[in-house]
């Protein structure tokens, strides 16, 4: 190709203005709908013919449907020889309609917690708008904030909906150590930050999809193994705990900056009588331990 800066394999197979322009007719997203249900019922990969998938959307003009089922071939849904099939990209948009990413605008009353603020000794108080869900206190300082989808929030009570999203928390958290982003499972690398903050902070982001994680340090210890394990040992569930209550999560203190082999980071998480030091290189990842007896 002649005046193209961009050589061929730079160029997404699909334009994603085109590919989202395709979903425009409700038509469309009720065939898709209908092509979920039929793999969720069918439990395989079996594809559904033609007529049965007009029954099941409800259409009786068959070139209508038709018309509006070839819009989606391609990037939403595929043909085989024994009928229609969504495609990888037609199974997530599924899978987004279904948990509200697009429609659902719920917002809950605030709801005052059993815990209060670190910094003031105010309840914390929990709020969810948007997709979010965050603790604060009456003097606007936040404790704690992470998106939770609409349909896990839809019948839920607040204090449930917390409880969501500390576990979606500590799996985003688990997921992003793996070097995978939570959101779209591409790469994604990670840092400390200990300079110009007051606690140090876990931040990563995705280059493809642009999802953004930012934290205290000590959320890198939510799905440390001796970690959990120190709590069970004095027989405490880590997991029960809300994060910012969490001593190594809240109090400075516990940070302790150093430059020793990979480290740049020590943070201590103590349970009775026993002090664990945790060790964390510059991406997060822990690279050393020290037990201490009081
Ligand atoms: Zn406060
Ligand atoms: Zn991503």
């Amino acid at each position: 190709m002649v005046g193209t800066e961009h050589s061929p394999d730079e160029e997404p197979d699909t334009d994603p203005a085109d590919a989202f322009g395709a979903l425009s007719d409700p038509l469309r997203i009720d065939i898709l709908r209908a092509l979920g249900d039929h793999h969720r019922e069918a439990a395989d990969e079996r594809a559904i013919g033609f007529a049965d998938l007009r029954r099941r959307v409800g259409v009786d003009d068959s070139g209508r449907f038709r018309y509006h089922l070839e819009r989606l071939r391609g990037n939403f849904v595929e043909k085989a020889s024994d009928g229609y099939r969504l495609t990888f990209a037609g199974a997530k948009i599924v899978v987004a309609i279904l948990m509200g990413t697009y429609t659902h605008a719920i917002s809950k009353e605030a709801v005052e917690l059993d815990s209060d603020c670190f910094v003031c000794d105010d309840p914390a108080v929990a709020t969810y708008e948007n997709g979010l869900c965050t603790v604060s206190c009456a003097n606007d300082h936040l404790l704690f904030r992470w998106q939770v989808p609409p349909t896990a929030a839809a019948t839920a009570t607040l204090p449930e909906i917390v409880d969501v999203a500390g576990l979606l928390a500590r799996q985003g958290m688990e997921r992003t150590l793996d070097g995978y982003c939570p959101e779209c499972y591409h790469a994604i690398e990670s840092a400390v930050i200990t300079e110009s903050v007051e606690t140090p902070v876990f931040r990563a982001q995705c280059e493809t999809c642009g999802a953004r994680l930012v934290c205290p340090a000590g959320y890198a210890l939510l799905v440390d193994s001796r970690v959990v394990a120190l709590y069970q040992r004095h027989g405490h569930d880590l997991h029960e705990y809300y994060l910012w209550d969490l001593p190594f999560i809240q109090e400075r203190e516990r940070y302790t900056l150093i430059e020793e082999r990979s480290a740049c980071l020590e943070i201590d998480v103590s349970v009775a009588s026993e002090t664990l030091s945790v060790a964390l290189d510059e991406t997060g990842h822990v690279v050393d331990y020290s037990l201490h007896e009081k």
